[in-house]
């Protein structure tokens, strides 16, 4: 594990909260409040470009604003759009963003003659990879992402029931 990263958190808004519980709005899934109650370096990043004050002022309440990062509002629909909030946090992170084939979308140590779908060879061009890659990327590194979280959250029997933070949720 990179000891620089040791108490730094990525979550997704999806990680903070899910329509998941049954009920008809978001409920949240004790992931964020399990990561400031450890007091983990938390950064939040999202495809989302708005947010909403009725669900989602809790939870910014619990994070600094710098370390929020969402996606670009103007070019949203495009892939580049989406990635915007990923990127800015790896600028912040000190990560270099990961390159992908630009034939077979793999990652160049991936990426064989055969990777394309239609068996040509790749022309070995490199483009900025997918935000999943990316995702990917830091658990490598050894930050804590949505999963991680989740997986030391249960490990620990840690339950809503121990947050003290705030009950405005
Ligand atoms: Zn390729």
């Amino acid at each position: 594990m990179t000891v620089q990263f040791e108490n730094v958190a990525v979550l997704t808004t999806s990680d903070i909260q899910s329509h998941l519980g049954g009920g008809p709005g978001l409920s949240t899934t004790g992931r964020l409040e399990f990561a400031v109650s450890r007091g983990f370096d938390v950064h939040v990043v999202s495809t989302r470009t708005v947010l909403v004050p009725s669900t989602d002022a809790w939870w910014l309440a619990l994070i600094k604003m710098e370390n929020l990062f969402f996606a670009d509002d103007k070019d949203r629909y495009s892939d580049e759009g989406m990635s915007a909030g990923w990127r800015a946090l790896f600028e912040r992170l000190g990560i270099e963003w990961p390159m992908a084939c630009a034939d077979c979308s793999f990652s160049p140590e991936y990426c064989t003659e055969v990777s394309r779908v239609d068996g040509e060879p790749c022309s070995g061009g490199l483009v900025p990879a997918h935000w999943m890659d990316g995702r990917d990327m830091l658990t490598k590194l050894g930050i804590r992402t949505g999963r991680v979280v989740r997986r030391e959250m249960k490990a620990s029997g840690w339950t809503l029931d121990e947050w003290t933070g705030t009950n405005a949720r």
